[in-house]
């Protein structure tokens, strides 16, 4: 058995979602490895309460302060601190016990807390891509000057990492990043006129949070991973490659000076890339179910197709302008799925709302914070007009 002062002390953000719940699993089987020091959520009190009574953390997190009554109720006679609102996120994060926050809530939300974290020279296992997407070069910058590493969840981030792993000194040529091609892989633009959101909430390989899935199904997922890809490693545009691979087991690539390609495979299991990122340099055991071959006998690779995927190409339109537009694209993505998901649009509607909102919202070259926080804000207000206008 450890000393707790050799285990890693986490704070997770969005303990309630899909990676959430994940994560507390890993810590559940790994108690020599973590302590558990933050959970949060935004509305759901009942689990959040739930799994404050199971792992006994140190404080919780409310987002909606009109929760805050019921979760303190049952949480003070058992001695767990009990906050609401997202500045007490952007607070509890710099918690002196704190060793790695798992940034595991959803969409631009993740931003403020992220840099709070980073500003307080905690490491980062991040999830939330979308923080990395609005502002990677703020992000990563700050981390830079605090000394803070931030080890990417994302299966497909995770593998590029793994790969990567003795090989930190080597130059990248480019990476691969794999595609499930999602529910809707090989329709055309007539058949995706029609999809209903059930069809969109069904994703083939994985099961994962409701925006994430729709992104999956849009190819915005990809667009948002090739801009985190870009922010994680350091990468230009052209180097940065998208592969379906619908069988979803290798995770992603890269390719070499020498022209020599690592790949990391495995079934789809975010539990593996969570425990990586926490435990990272150490691999701990685990019981997750292996991968055989002889279930696979064929692993298939196929190119995208932007045309009809739209998303896709406005993201890799977004990274190579730079400056605030993939702050834009993250905006009115967010908004226009949060409509899609309230038959407010049709799932083509989203990328004609995403890219007038990219031709509308003032550029910036060079964006600070405040410029990101003021280009979130507008870009939502012009995408609900837009929607509103229809
Ligand atoms: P979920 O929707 O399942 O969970 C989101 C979590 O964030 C919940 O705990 C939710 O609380 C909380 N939350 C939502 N909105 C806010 C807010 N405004 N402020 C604070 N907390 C909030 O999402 P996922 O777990 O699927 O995804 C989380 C992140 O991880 C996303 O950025 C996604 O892109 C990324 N990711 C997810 C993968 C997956 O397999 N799910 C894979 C790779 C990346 P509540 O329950 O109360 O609403
Ligand atoms: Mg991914």
């Amino acid at each position: 058995m450890k000393e707790s002062s050799d285990k890693r002390h986490i704070a997770i953000l969005g303990s309630t979602g899909s990676i959430g719940t994940q994560a507390l699993e890993v810590l559940e089987a790994n108690p020599d490895s973590f302590v558990l020091e933050v959970l949060t959520a935004h509305s759901s009190a009942d689990l959040l309460i739930e799994q404050a009574l199971k792992f006994k953390p140190n404080c919780v997190v409310i987002g909606d302060e009109s929760q805050y009554k019921k979760v303190q109720d049952v949480l003070f006679d058992e001695g767990i601190k009990v906050y609401a609102g997202a500045d007490s996120l952007a607070q509890v994060v710099q918690m002196e016990e704190i060793d790695i926050v798992l940034t595991a809530l959803v969409g631009y939300a993740g931003l403020r807390p992220t840099m709070a974290a980073i500003e307080a020279g905690k490491h980062i296992a991040l999830a939330n891509k979308e923080t990395l997407v609005v502002a990677g070069d703020i992000v990563t910058e700050l981390a830079k000057q605090k000394g803070v590493n931030i080890y990417p969840v994302d299966s497909e981030h995770s593998a590029i990492f793994q790969c990567l792993v003795g090989e930190f000194h080597n130059p990248i040529e480019k990476i691969y990043l794999t595609a499930s091609g999602g529910p809707f892989r090989g329709q055309t633009r007539e058949q995706l006129a029609s999809v209903t959101k059930a069809q969109a909430l069904k994703h083939p390989n994985w099961d994962m949070g409701a925006k994430i899935t729709i992104d999956s199904a849009s190819m915005m997922n990809k667009g948002l991973e090739v801009i985190e890809a870009k922010w994680l490693f350091g990468l230009k545009p052209e180097q940065i490659d998208v592969i379906v691979h619908p069988q979803s087991i290798v995770h992603s690539i890269v390719q070499f000076e020498d022209g020599s390609m690592k790949a990391q495979m495995g079934l789809p299991d975010m539990k593996l890339p969570i425990q990586f990122a926490l435990a990272f340099p150490e691999r701990l055991k685990s019981d997750f179910p292996r991968f055989n071959f002889l279930n696979y006998p064929q692993l298939t690779f196929e190119q995208p197709d932007p045309k009809t995927f739209r998303n896709l190409a406005l993201a890799f339109e977004a990274m190579k302008l730079g400056g605030n537009q993939p702050c834009i694209l993250n905006a009115a993505n967010e908004v226009v799925v949060d409509a899609f998901l309230k038959d407010k649009v049709t799932f083509l509607q989203m990328s004609d709302i995403i890219e007038q909102c990219m031709q509308k919202v003032a550029f910036i070259q060079k964006p600070n914070y405040d410029d990101y926080v003021a280009t979130d804000a507008e870009t939502r207000s012009v995408a609900s007009q837009l929607i509103k206008n229809d």
